[in-house]
Formats: C-alpha cells, structure tokens, sequence
C-alpha cells in the first residue's frame, strides 16, 4: 500500500534527535507520503527544511491561528520567499480558533483574510483549521476563497451543514484519528459516508490525537499511527484497505499537486540543501 499522512508536525520537539526512526517507522508501516505543515516562521522554515531532507516528506508553510498576534508583513513576505521552495506544496495552516483564543479574535479574522489572499495569489492549495467558529470561517471563505481555490479543512470537527458547505466550495475533509475514538469519535463517524470518495483525505496532526488503538501504548502520535485511521475507515466505508488508501493516495497528490507516481518507497535521502 501507499498511505500518505495529509498532516503532521515533524518539527514538533517531542521528535528532536528522533526524526530519521520517526520517518523510517513511517515507511514501515507503508506510510511513504507526510505533509508536514507550519503554524508560524519559525516551524514553517523547519518544515521546508525537513522535506528537504526526507523524500516522500512535503511542506507547507503559514501561520496559524494561536500564532497571528506576532504575524505581521514582513514576516507574511519571508514566508512568502519560503513558498518558493520546490517541496512547499501548500499554505496552512491558516484559520480560526474561538476555542482557546491564544490570539484575539480581531487579529484571527484579519490574517485569516489575509493568508487566503496570499495562497490564492501563489495558485496554493490552503490547509484550514477551524475550531469553535461559529460559522465565522465559513463567512470569511465565502468572500475570500474565491473560484479556482482549492484547500483542505483538516481535523474536520464540525456538524453536517457545515461539511455539506465545506464541500459545495470544493474544499477537502481531513479525517484525523479522532474517527478511532469510542467516545469522542461518534458524531464523526457518522459523517464519514457522506464524505464523497474524491473529498477524503486522513491524517494524524502528529504529536497530537493519537488514534486507538495505539493510544493505549503512546503518548505521543506519528505519521505510522495513520494506518490506523485508514483501516477504521475502511471499516466505516466497508472497503478494502488497500483499495482506500489508493484511493487517498491519489485524493492528497491531486490536492497538493504531487505527481502520484513520485516514487516515494526509497530509503531516505539526505540531501545537502539546508536554509
Ligand atoms: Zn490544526
Ligand atoms: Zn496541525
């Protein structure tokens, strides 16, 4: 199989000094495409410089919610440089987040606005966060994603008018371990058939939501732990795993606009280039 985590954060300490086990536990369990996604400059630039060093790794770059309150043009133009690199295929993470409000809500909707205009300016795909919006993220696309956008909401979380409006935009669902989750992952299971198969994507948001059953063993998530969310799909879906994966497979190479035939199950190259 070739499975590909839609969403990681490689860059995160808890996997300092652990990177390369991290990536090789990945290809061992068929896990051979990660997109490792930034959530301010500092991480943004980790995570080009990441997929730099690993094939089958890609990046994206931008800032996140909790990060706006430091964001500023300057910065939006260093990223934007950043965006150049080959291995930058996407700009997120990018959205709102009402849950905690590490930022203001002001400066949220602002960058929100703002980042939108910037990936559509470079022919990006975004990668969206929403958390506890309220519908906000919604208004804030209908005005800002404009035709020709495409993106993915990761982590989806939210109710079924708000899956079905994400879909009428042509958005993509990322589906995270949530979905292995007794408790927890019920009212998402239940969405899972009204995905359309062209729509779906999965993903880990590693070190965060470790899926069952792994969850039982560690703290701290990966992007091997993906195969897990795969197979409880399968299940909900009542396909073959090997089937869906090709499936996703190809759903994240055309979102991200990697060719799906990229052969990505090699050992690991180190390359040279260091930013
Ligand atoms: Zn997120
Ligand atoms: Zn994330």
């Amino acid at each position: 199989m070739n499975i590909f985590d839609s969403h990681c954060h490689l860059d995160d300490r808890s996997y300092a000094g652990e990177l390369g086990d991290i990536v090789n536990n990945a290809r061992a369990s068929e896990v051979y495409g990660m997109m490792t996604v930034g959530v301010n400059l500092k991480s943004s630039k980790a995570a080009v410089d990441i997929a730099n060093r690993y094939s089958g790794c890609y990046a994206s770059v931008g800032v996140h919610p909790h990060d706006v309150k430091r964001l500023n043009e300057e910065i939006l133009d260093s990223l934007l440089s950043l965006a150049q690199n080959a291995k930058v295929k996407a700009w997120g993470e990018i959205g709102l987040d009402f849950n905690r409000m590490f930022s203001p809500r002001k400066d949220q909707e602002h960058w929100f606005a703002r980042q939108l205009e910037t990936a559509e300016s470079l022919g990006t795909p975004v990668i969206l966060h929403e958390r506890d919006s309220g519908g906000r993220l919604l208004e804030i696309l209908e005005t800002h994603f404009k035709p020709g956008m495409t993106g993915v909401v990761h982590c989806f979380s939210g109710t079924h008018s708000e899956l079905k409006a994400y879909l009428d935009m042509g958005l993509y669902i990322g589906v995270t371990g949530v979905v292995t989750l007794k408790k927890r992952g019920g009212p998402l299971r239940k969405m899972i058939a009204d995905i359309p198969d062209q729509r779906l994507l999965i993903e880990t948001d590693a070190p965060y939501l470790t899926p069952a059953p792994e969850k039982n063993r560690y703290r701290r998530n990966e992007p091997a732990f993906v195969r897990s969310v795969l197979y409880k799909i399968a299940e909900i879906r009542q396909t073959p795993p090997e089937q869906l994966s090709e499936l996703l497979w190809h759903n994240t190479c055309r979102l991200f606009n990697i060719p799906a035939e990229e052969p990505l199950n090699q050992p690991s190259v180190i390359s040279k280039i260091r930013l």
